[in-house]
């Protein structure tokens, strides 16, 4: 079934698999291995490439002339549409919450550059205003299609099974396990492919996602959405799968003060994977997740003698919108 969607090619695949030595050194732990989605070879790259890959797939099998989504006003997801749709000669808007700062920066200044309609909607943060944009531009002649919240739908959870199996076959070239799959979780895409592809293979990693958000997805609570989200899936590719909270692994506990706040967490993460891998990490989402890689080594919940695979998300762009809350001046 996976293989009848339509697919638009956005990226370069397969990202590479790579070994931190330096960094598992310095923490005296387990072998930390990093998968590079943040080379994914689209507009500075990320996660959402893959998903985008399928969601325009079907944007164009459908006619659209015009994608619509919405997020934070730093949002990887939508400076990733905004270059897919580029690249795809389509019209892009862009619905961000909160006010237009003064002056752009780190995602919103590509969302620029690549010469998105972005509409500022304020308080109303989760795309509440799409209905009436869809609405007006189907009356100006448009045929918008509406991306999700961090393209995390079924579409995109089928990208990250496919991108599971991706990085099996590279783990089997290099004839390693991995006890732990860790790696930012906030709209649930990456969380529920990961999990089927999990299952998929029989692969009997544990999947864990961190959580960057405090919040819900469409008013459901975020776990109860990641494990909808993985059986909607399991049914759009004929997988008899149903999977329950028992087997998710949604690890809260390194929100903070909530989504976009920054902490000490994420500033030694981001430190010590710059300084001793020259890997760039982003302050939102994979500063965390790996703040909390890091935490769980030095409180003995991963073992030295473990292999852990960080999937790298992506999202170094934002760090420039983030000089203040780093303290780099
Ligand atoms: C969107 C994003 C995530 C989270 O992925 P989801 O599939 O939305 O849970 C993680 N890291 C970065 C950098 C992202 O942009």
């Amino acid at each position: 079934m996976k293989d009848t969607l339509p697919k638009a090619s956005l990226g370069y695949f397969p990202t590479p698999l790579i070994e931190l030595t330096r960094l598992s050194k310095t923490l005296g732990g387990p072998n930390i291995y990093m998968k590079r989605d943040d080379n994914t070879g689209l507009a500075l790259g990320g996660n959402k490439t893959r998903k985008l890959e399928y969601i325009m797939g079907d944007a164009l099998a459908k006619g659209a002339d015009t994608v619509i989504t919405a997020g934070a006003i730093q949002s990887n997801h939508c400076r990733q549409t905004a270059g897919a749709a580029a690249s795809l000669g389509l019209e892009c808007h862009l619905v961000l919450g909160g006010e237009e700062p003064e002056q752009p920066q780190g995602n919103l200044l590509l969302d620029k550059v690549y010469g998105c309609h972005i509409h500022w909607t304020g308080e109303n943060r989760k795309g509440e205003d799409i209905p009436a944009l869809v609405a007006q531009l189907k009356a100006e002649g448009k045929k918008p299609y509406v991306i999700p919240y961090g393209g995390s739908n079924e579409l995109g959870a089928v990208a990250f099974i496919e991108a599971y199996k991706e990085l099996n076959a590279q783990r089997e070239a290099l004839k390693v396990d991995f006890s732990y799959i860790i790696f930012a979780s906030s709209s649930g895409a990456t969380h529920a492919g990961l999990m089927l592809g999990n299952k998929i293979l029989q692969t009997h990693s544990q999947i864990v996602g961190i959580n960057i958000d405090k919040g819900e997805m469409d008013k459901v609570p975020f776990d109860e959405h990641i494990v909808s989200l993985a059986n909607s899936t399991a049914q759009l590719i004929a997988a008899d799968y149903q999977f329950t909270a028992d087997d998710l692994i949604l690890n809260s506990d390194y929100v903070g003060d909530g989504y976009g706040v920054i902490g000490e967490l994420e500033k030694e993460a981001i430190a010590l994977t710059a300084q001793n891998e020259g890997i760039l990490l982003d302050p939102v989402y994979t500063g965390r997740a790996m703040g909390g890689l890091i935490d769980m080594i030095r409180t003995g919940q991963i073992k030295a003698t473990d292999n852990v695979l960080f999937w790298h998300t992506g999202g170094a762009p934002a760090l420039f919108a983030y000089a203040d809350d780093l303290d780099i001046r």
